[in-house]
This record gives structure tokens, C-alpha cells and sequence, in this order.
């Protein structure tokens, strides 16, 4: 979701790491994929449109085969639901800021909804448990976690 300036939408981070949990096996077994084929290899030689690229990949490969995700590159992070069709979506992607937790974030509102808690849950106990070392270069700005 955009983030709006509502931010009593916004849970805490006490409420999220209360709540988070270790990925399941299909979602650890495609992130570690992920991780050899691109981060530990090519990340930190890639340019910023090709990382959105290969986060594209991450998020196609986590969301259900039936899901379609349009992606635009624009300033900032969001994910548009269409309650009319729970299949199709649109990312738009800050192409100054190729984020994993920003993309992991907005995976989370396409596989569980508007909650941002929810949302949050996901993506940090995928960041969490997946990327220790990145997890623990972030620091928490509200319920955002943020590079230092
Ligand atoms: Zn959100």
C-alpha cells in the first residue's frame, strides 16, 4: 500500500517482532535460490534497473502462479489491489532505492491484504531470517525498517 500519513494504520515494532516466524519451506527454499543466483553473485555489481529486474523475479516467485504483477518504476514503493480482480496488480518500484525489504513489504499486501501489519510480518520474518547479517545493518523508523 502507499504509505499514507494515517499513521495509526501503522503497527509497532514490538507488535510486528512479537508476531514474526520462520518462512515456510517453499518461501525458504525460493529466497535461498534467489540469494546464490543473485545477491551473494552479481547484487553489488548490478546497476539500479537491474536490480528492480531481479527483485521482479523474487516477487513473481512468491506470489501464486495465477498472480499477474505490473510493474512500474517510478520514486517510491506501492502496490495497488484491485478488489475486482485479486490477480492483477500493480508495483510500483523506487528506481533510486531497489529495496529487498521494500519489495518484500508490498509482496506482503499482494498475498495478505490492505494490513499493514500483516504486511510486515511477512516481509521482516523473510528479511529477518534470510538476510542476518542486512537485518542487522537496518534500523527501525516507526514500523519501517530502514538502512542506516
Ligand atoms: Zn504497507
Amino acid at each position: 500500500m502507499a504509505h499514507s500519513n494515517n499513521l495509526s494504520i501503522y503497527p509497532t515494532q514490538r507488535e510486528i517482532l512479537n508476531r514474526i516466524k520462520l518462512p515456510d519451506n517453499n518461501i525458504l527454499t525460493k529466497v535461498e535460490d534467489w540469494k546464490m543466483r543473485y545477491y551473494y553473485k552479481v547484487w553489488s555489481k548490478f546497476n539500479n534497473n537491474d536490480k528492480l529486474k531481479v527483485l521482479q523475479d523474487l516477487s513473481n516467485g512468491l506470489v501464486t502462479p495465477t498472480t499477474t504483477i505490473e510493474y512500474l518504476p517510478t520514486t517510491s514503493w506501492s502496490v495497488t489491489l484491485d478488489p475486482e480482480n485479486q490477480n492483477y496488480h500493480i508495483m510500483t518500484m523506487d528506481r533510486n532505492n531497489p529495496s529487498i525489504i521494500s519489495l518484500l513489504h508490498e509482496v506482503g499486501h499482494i498475498i495478505h491484504g490492505k494490513s499493514e501489519l500483516e504486511a510486515c510480518i511477512y516481509s521482516v520474518s523473510i528479511f529477518k531470517n534470510l538476510f542476518p547479517k542486512e537485518y542487522s545493518r537496518l534500523t527501525w523508523n516507526g514500523h519501517m525498517l530502514k538502512k542506516v
